[in-house]
């Protein structure tokens, strides 16, 4: 069952209603909500009078209903969605873990929130601890990589800008190579533990490509070799990057080491506009 959360910021009993979970356990709980499906309003209005006990209120909705999903600027979200936050000085991106419909914190009481757990970009992470100081293994990871965490922290929900689409590594690659891909999308290949500030699994155990032996980076421009199908960059293989779309097969250097002398391969490059190969 899905329950939606009135976004209006309006403390009055009246909005408490229309926020109340259509489901629930806990016997405290079920006693309120029963007041309020029996439409004894007055009850808790009485009630609402003293405000330490209309706090108690809201605490016990808070704390035994999970709702689903909300929606905002006519778009819903779910738990588990990935969103764009506003933030300062730069957006931030999190994962929606929990739904909480007045968060009791003293500033705005009433502010629909969420608990978030952020999800890291690659200037977000310890680059000692991940053998990240080597600039060509930083450059490895892309912009539109992130690293789910377990850092967690409670944000209001009109801060949520809009949701983005997370895919694996593959995906990710299948929408690059069909030019697919737009702002909101990302993809992630690893986890981040936040309080060991170590990648899950370590950057040494990440699939490797080329023979610089790093892993491969969809911001970056590589040529696959005809013989293993990997992927190189150029600047690897001694070649110029402007003249990549001369080269009509390319063979990577340990193919190329590979072919026998008298093999009737024949490598088809244009050697005017080829520099250092
Ligand atoms: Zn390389
Ligand atoms: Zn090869």
């Amino acid at each position: 069952m899905i329950n939606h959360l009135g976004l209006k910021r309006n403390n009055s009993n009246k909005e408490l209603i229309t926020i109340l979970p259509k489901t629930s356990n806990g016997n405290q709980f079920n006693f309120i909500n029963n007041i309020l499906l029996t439409k004894k309003t007055n009850y808790l209005l009485n009630l609402s009078k003293n405000n330490k006990k209309l706090d108690k209120i809201k605490y016990i909705i808070n704390h035994h209903k999970t709702y689903n999903s909300f929606k905002i600027n006519n778009c819903i979200y779910y738990i588990n969605d990935i969103v764009l936050i506003f933030g300062e000085p730069e957006n931030l991106i999190g994962k929606i873990i929990k739904i909480i419909p007045n968060n009791g914190l003293k500033e705005f009481p009433f502010w629909p929130c969420v608990l978030v757990s952020w999800c890291y970009t690659k200037k977000d992470l310890n680059r000692k601890k991940n053998n990240l100081l080597d600039k060509k293994n930083y450059d490895s990871i892309s912009e539109y990589e992130l690293f789910p965490t377990n850092h967690k922290d409670i944000i209001y929900i009109e801060s949520i800008i809009t949701k983005l689409k997370v895919y694996t590594y593959e995906q990710y690659e299948e929408l690059n190579e069909n030019n697919e891909l737009t702002d909101l999308i990302y993809f992630s290949r690893a986890k981040y533990d936040s309080k060991s500030q170590l990648l899950v699994p370590k950057f040494k155990d990440w699939k490797k490509s080329c023979v610089c032996q790093r892993p491969l980076n969809p911001d970056q421009l590589y040529i696959k070799c005809d013989k293993c199908l990997g992927w190189f960059h150029p600047e690897c293989c001694n070649i110029d990057k402007n003249n990549i779309n001369d080269i009509k097969i390319f063979y990577c250097p340990n193919c190329d080491k590979n072919i026998e002398k008298n093999s009737n391969i024949i490598i088809v490059i244009n050697k005017n506009q080829l520099t250092n190969i």
